[in-house]
């Protein structure tokens, strides 16, 4: 039974480009991603049919209220690779059919938990790290992924982004120059039409101080069909664009997937991958390591592991942090460098992306520093006895060292931890805006 065929098994031959639960669909139908949205699965009764499956009808109530909070829609394309015979250990299954312990509310879930909803200047745009904007661009999504962050808007229909909006986010970008990357997520951009992405895209790349576009979608994932020519083709024109994908187990790259992928690549699109750690479906690093391996087959550098978000909805999702560090442990030195995605937890209230690591750093000394390696060897770096620190006080016209002007950076303030590290700067400490110590000085 290969699943990877987009064909699972139902004990008849499926014809080679349409899978056996959808013996009436035509390829042409099954190459089109407009008839995959027409005919995505939103009902339970489509769901047990599929599977020839029957709930328990207290099981089924549960599901109802489930989806009653948080829709389900799916892809016939995504659904074909559950494996019917287990389909509740089913990867597939489970990112994709609801389950009622989404209902389960615990102490720490918000609605909002990356606040991206306060950092946002306009409507759908966030701006929260200094160079970059995160742009909401549409509210649609292919599949509702169970573990989606924003689950809170998923199915909102009234909070569809209309032209005026992006309007007003094209306008913010506009006139804050020092925005040069822009995120264009979602919803999924890849469901905008042709016409409006290539207007979008155009809009984008004509403000000079957008020096790079970023695309962040799933459809290569579960809806492999919209990578079609004609978007590609219009992608390319508006180089440097890149685009990040969401794959989280190795059984998600099927062939179709691969393809979908490789036109993207050819097109000269560097391509990322950002994946979320999730209890049940890939919290293992054998999963882990042969999900990379294969992204990296495809031209798809691992970008980013998510420790999966405080969202409300997630917590029969959520691992503990040290099972992510395990992941990483286990692949750092293991295998290809360029395989490892950095591992980040999104801090809630908005504090950004935090990057968490195994600890290779043991030990060290003025002189020394001691390091273990992945197989665990123990190792001395002796450092330099003659490197002489110098004192930047940021005058780069003064320095030996030669950084161009014209591309250097032009913000003389040091931001966060660097501020304490910088030589011109003269902080010495960072303290909490509600510190009652320092409350008692200001007092006196
Ligand atoms: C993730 C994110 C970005 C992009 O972060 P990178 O680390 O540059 O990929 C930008 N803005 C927001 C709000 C984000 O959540």
């Amino acid at each position: 039974m290969s699943l990877d065929q987009e064909s699972p098994a139902t004990g008849t031959t499926p014809s080679p480009s349409t899978p056996a639960l959808y013996p009436d669909s035509t390829a042409s139908q099954w190459d089109d991603w407009r008839w995959h949205l027409r005919h995505s699965i939103k009902k339970l009764d489509t769901v047990e049919r599929l599977l020839d499956i029957e709930f328990p009808k207290e099981r089924r109530e549960e599901l109802k209220r489930t989806m009653d909070h948080f829709p389900m829609s799916i892809t016939p394309y995504y659904f074909s690779l559950i494996n019917r015979y287990d389909f509740e250990n089913d990867p597939i299954f489970r990112q994709s059919v609801p389950d009622p312990a989404e209902l389960h509310i615990s102490r720490c879930d918000c609605t909002d938990p990356l606040a991206e909803d306060k950092d946002s200047p306009v409507e759908g745009l966030t701006h929260r790290y200094p160079d970059r904007v995160l742009f909401h661009v549409s509210n649609l999504c292919s599949m509702y992924c169970r573990h989606c962050t924003r689950k809170r808007k998923v199915g909102d229909v009234d909070s569809i982004p209309d032209k005026k909006n992006l309007l007003a986010g094209i306008e913010y970008i506009r006139n804050t120059p020092e925005v040069r990357d822009v995120l264009l997520s979602g919803g999924d951009p890849f469901l905008l039409s042709d016409e409006l992405i290539d207007w979008l895209l155009g809009e984008l790349s004509a403000i000079e101080h957008v020096e790079v576009i970023r695309i962040g979608t799933r459809t290569p994932v579960v809806l492999p069909q919209r990578i079609t020519d004609d978007l590609v083709n219009i992608l390319k024109k508006h180089h440097p664009l890149w685009i990040n994908t969401h794959f989280n187990h190795p059984r998600e790259i099927t062939p179709r997937a691969s393809r979908a992928l490789a036109k993207l690549a050819n097109a000269g699109i560097p391509l990322g991958n950002q994946s979320v750690l999730l209890a049940g479906v890939n919290d293992c690093p054998r999963i882990m390591k042969s999900l990379v391996q294969k992204l990296v087959m495809n031209r798809v550098r691992p970008y980013y592991l998510y420790q999966c978000d405080l969202s409300e909805g997630l917590s029969h999702f959520r691992t503990p942090v040290g099972k992510g560090i395990e992941i990483i442990e286990n692949l750092i030195g293991h295998t290809s460098g360029f395989a490892v995605p950095t591992y980040v937890i999104d801090a809630p209230g908005g504090g950004g992306k935090i990057p968490v690591m195994p600890n290779y750093l043991i030990s060290w000394s003025t002189n020394k520093v001691i390091l273990r390696n992945y197989e665990g060897v123990i190792s001395t770096y002796k450092e330099p006895d003659s490197y002489e620190p110098f004192f930047c006080n940021r005058n780069c016209d003064e320095c030996h060292l030669q950084l161009p002007l014209a591309a250097a950076d032009d913000d003389t303030q040091a931001i966060g931890i660097s501020s304490l590290l910088a030589d011109y700067e003269d902080t010495t400490t960072l303290t909490p805006e509600t510190n009652e110590r320092m409350e008692r000085r200001d007092d006196a």
